[in-house]
């Protein structure tokens, strides 16, 4: 059985296994003592069937510590941030467990600026969940609950704000879209239908039994390759369950993948305004390039979403997000949204008059490695020590040890680091060629404990 995985990002597990209705009221009621009586949360989730179970479970908790609760139904977690935010709310909860298989649910904490839990913070969090110090409410004070059906109409408004949607609605584009029936395809299919777009849906409908293993990565998204060839689209788009994360298909059904999505996003915002960016370690180089040659900043951060988010908040950034498919405009919200990315890609097809593949081949081009790999008793700190000395002394090499390790040389990257929410390593190399960050990954690898 796998572990209850309770890590900056929320808490992960499998239904009825070590995620049951008991963890999930233990951590409604450490998050409402963490926020203190008489505050309100908002509750999204995406379209897991047991979905229900756990966001009662965690309302209950919060409102046996006089919470009110805001349940915003089936809503995306960029929908989930923004409602906290527009109601003003003590925090938000969203009950995902984003791209992991159907098996698994989770609660992830939003701050009341909607961006996720610091460091400290989950750390806080998950000291009085452990120590089960709840302050729980008088019998006359207990939260109460209510609905907000306005999501997604919110939602759509404000992406629609960011870009020119009358020059995106003139090249009336055909659009194929496959939404995993997760919680993003009620918003998004809005979305293109007031941005002019002509769309075809595939998994349209947010009932949560994924059609295909729900990672917006290439293995998982043949038939949505398939579907844009056979409609002639102009792009295909495919979003996780929550909806933050947005994969790219070109007009030629060529999976473009996750890191493009940030690169063309960096492109389509630096192409209206002047500003920094920030993005984590484990990011391509394409977005250091895209903001050279525009005379602005890049900003590297630790892995994990509020690490970026937090940065961009705090430097003033325009833009940012995560090499998985994950943009952030924080005029929407400072959170990873797919909609977003969809808006910001029409926008720059818009604008440039090119097809998707014309603008891929216009970018700097590098070759990103991911892996993974068990982490074992120890965890990734047996493997970060064998590759520093390992690489030590090699020419030119520098280290950055602010999460995991990250080995720059001359001719790419490779980074490591333990999963912030698998009971996994990750490796990811990038270099010019596909062959220089596959053997540099090899290097890597071979320097795991029993190897
Ligand atoms: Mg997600």
């Amino acid at each position: 059985m796998s572990r209850l995985m309770v890590s900056v990002s929320g808490v992960r597990g499998e239904i009825g296994q070590t995620l049951t209705p008991e963890v999930a009221a233990r951590f409604g009621a450490a998050f409402g003592t963490m926020l203190g009586a008489g505050q309100r949360v908002v509750i999204g989730r995406d379209s897991r069937p047991s979905g229900p179970a756990i966001r009662n479970a965690v309302a209950a908790g919060l409102m046996a510590c006089a919470v009110d609760v805001v349940d915003l139904g089936i809503v995306s977690t960029p929908g989930t941030s923004l409602m906290t935010r527009q109601l003003e709310a003590g925090g938000g909860v969203v009950i995902t467990a984003s791209h992991n298989p159907i098996a698994w649910n989770g609660i992830k904490f939003l701050r009341a600026d909607g961006i996720g839990l610091f460091a400290e913070q989950a750390a806080e969090l998950k000291e009085i969940w452990q120590a089960g110090r709840f302050r729980y409410a008088e019998p006359t004070v207990c939260g109460r609950e209510s609905r907000n059906p306005y999501t997604h109409t919110r939602h759509v408004d404000a992406v629609l704000s960011i870009v020119d949607a009358t020059a995106i609605a003139a090249r009336r584009f055909k659009v194929v879209l496959d939404s995993v029936n997760g919680a993003g395809g009620e918003a998004t299919a809005s979305l293109l239908s007031k941005l002019g777009c002509e769309l075809v849906h595939l998994n349209a409908r947010p009932m949560g039994l994924f059609p295909h293993t729900p990672e917006p990565t290439a293995e998982n998204l043949t038939d949505l390759c398939e579907q844009v060839r056979r409609h002639r689209a102009a792009i295909g788009f495919a979003q996780d369950p929550d909806a933050d994360r947005l994969a790219l298909v070109d007009e030629q059904g060529r999976y473009i993948g996750e890191e493009y999505t940030l690169a063309i996003g960096a492109a389509a915002t630096l192409e209206r305004r002047k500003g920094a960016m920030a993005t984590n370690l484990s990011t391509s180089r394409m977005i250091d390039d895209i903001a050279a040659a525009a005379g602005v900043r890049v900003f590297r951060t630790p892995v994990g979403e509020a690490n970026v988010a937090s940065r961009l908040v705090a430097e003033g950034c325009i833009f940012g997000g995560e090499g998985n498919g994950g943009v952030i405009d924080p005029r929407v919200v400072p959170v990873r949204d797919s909609l977003v990315g969809i808006a910001l890609v029409l926008g720059h097809l818009a604008r440039t008059g090119k097809m998707l593949s014309q603008v891929v081949s216009g970018l700097p081009h590098y070759e990103i490695v991911k892996t993974k790999m068990p982490s074992g008793a120890e965890g990734p700190a047996g493997l970060i020590a064998a590759a520093r000395r390992h690489f030590e002394g090699r020419e030119g090499v520098r280290f950055d040890d602010s999460d995991g390790l990250r080995i720059d040389l001359p001719a790419g990257w490779v980074h490591v680091r333990g999963s912030n929410t698998e009971p996994i390593i990750r490796i990811m190399a990038e270099a010019a060629d596909r062959a220089t960050a596959e053997a540099l990954i090899a290097e890597l690898r071979g320097l795991a404990p029993g190897n």
